[in-house]
């Protein structure tokens, strides 16, 4: 039979710190070291996806229509 650890160790996706865990259902910030890395990562993500849409995309369609004019 094979030991198994009670604590396995992971990398916080977001600073790279090592942080052990017993399983990912009790390690509530998975797969983060802290909920507070959880937390910066999340929120880095979000404000990211929210400052996309309105910049660099509003005249791009415009410009086909105007040239079918000319016959
Ligand atoms: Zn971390």
């Amino acid at each position: 039979m094979p030991q198994t650890p009670a604590e396995r160790e992971a990398r916080c996706a977001r600073c790279g710190k090592r942080f052990l865990y017993r399983s990912i259902a009790s390690h509530k910030p998975f797969p983060f070291c802290t909920t507070r890395c959880r937390e910066i990562d999340l929120g880095n993500w979000l404000t990211e996806k929210y400052a996309l849409p309105g910049e660099g995309r509003s005249e791009v369609e415009n410009e086909t229509e105007e040239s079918a004019d000319e016959s």
